[in-house]
């Protein structure tokens, strides 16, 4: 079947934060040959193209794209034996359900985090001290020549809330993913997977937005660590990382609103569209807490949303 190509669709409608302007050209692909057709099409028109899953982890610029914007939307998923290969357009959250109805376990923290296994791949999603990438294999991808090649998990460049596909140069779109799980227990998988929804539950604000903003600190990386460990409680540091949250409320912007914008009061990492924001407001949040972050404790935030401009 010929692919259906939309023209001006409004991106507000295909991500979480419910902001974005129209995307010159847009197209959802459920196959390998739709990429390849939805790649030749941006060729032909001699635009570029932005790959993305859930859409719960970017902001869509109030201008749109001028380009050919692919949503993957794919259904593959098998298991055999302990190993599942997942297409990249599958919800995570539908990964998680069917690890655990074919006897397997180590996704239960995940519960709850929105989007597609390949956006979750890209950005090395995690939560409660665990990251995806534990259970990644293999990555099989589309290079940009067209090739399909496969990436053992040693090549992806997995770091805390990155690979080397979440990058602005990134021209690899993830098509597959094999993961190797643990024989599981489904009635204890159901007792964590109902523990960590209640935990969320209570911290995550209930209006659109698209997650964490900024990474938190992996504070052995700091240049000025000596420094900041004055300034911050010792005791809140977990796995190595402090979170960014509590450095924006102590700067006092916790409520901050902007338009229609806000960071949230539940979550100070969150920034909330609280009816209709605009990119441009969520954009000056982000300066706003750069700017009091760096003078108040010298960090440099980094964004872990991705800003399509
Ligand atoms: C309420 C809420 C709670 C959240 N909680 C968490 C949390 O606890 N932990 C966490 O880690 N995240 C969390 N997030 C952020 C987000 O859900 C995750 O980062 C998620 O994994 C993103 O998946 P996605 O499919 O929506 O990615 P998208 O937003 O669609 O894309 C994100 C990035 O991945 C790239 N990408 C997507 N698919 C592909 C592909 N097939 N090939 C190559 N690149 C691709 C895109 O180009 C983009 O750069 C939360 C978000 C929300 C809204």
């Amino acid at each position: 079947m010929a692919l259906q190509i939309k023209e001006n669709e409004i991106l507000a409608n295909h991500c979480t934060f419910r902001i974005g302007g129209p995307a010159r050209y847009f197209v959802i692909v459920q196959s390998r040959d739709d990429l390849l057709e939805a790649k030749k099409f941006a060729k032909e028109k001699d635009l570029p193209f932005f790959v993305f899953g859930g859409g719960s982890n970017v902001l869509f610029s109030d201008e749109g794209y001028n380009g050919v914007v692919i949503q993957i939307k794919d259904m593959k998923l098998e298991a055999e034996g302990l190993d599942m290969l997942a297409g990249a357009g599958v919800l995570f959250g539908q990964l998680i359900i069917r690890s655990i109805d074919f006897g397997l376990s180590g996704l239960e923290w995940g519960v709850g985090i929105p989007g597609t296994v390949g956006g979750a791949v890209a950005g090395n999603a995690g939560a409660y001290g665990h990251s995806i990438s534990e259970f990644v294999k293999n990555v099989i991808v589309l290079t940009e020549s067209g090739e399909v090649k496969k990436y053992s998990k040693e090549d992806c460049g997995f770091v805390y809330r990155g690979s080397k596909f979440k990058s602005p140069d990134n021209h690899e779109i993830i098509l597959e993913v094999e993961f190797g799980f643990e024989k599981g227990d489904k009635r204890e998988s159901g007792e964590i997977i109902s523990d960590i929804l209640k935990k969320r539950r209570g911290k995550l604000p209930p209006h659109p937005s698209a997650g964490s903003v900024f990474k938190n600190i992996v504070v052995d990386n700091l240049g000025n660590k000596d420094e900041f460990l004055n300034l911050i409680p010792l005791e809140k540091i977990k796995g190595g990382k402090f979170a960014t949250g509590f450095l924006i409320e102590e700067c006092g912007l916790k409520g901050k609103q902007i338009g229609g914008a806000k960071i949230a009061e539940e979550h100070a990492n969150f920034i909330i569209n609280i009816g209709d924001a605009k990119a441009g407001d969520v954009l000056e949040l982000i300066e706003l807490c750069k700017r009091e972050v760096g003078k108040k404790f010298g960090i440099n935030l980094k964004e872990e949303i991705i800003v399509l401009q």
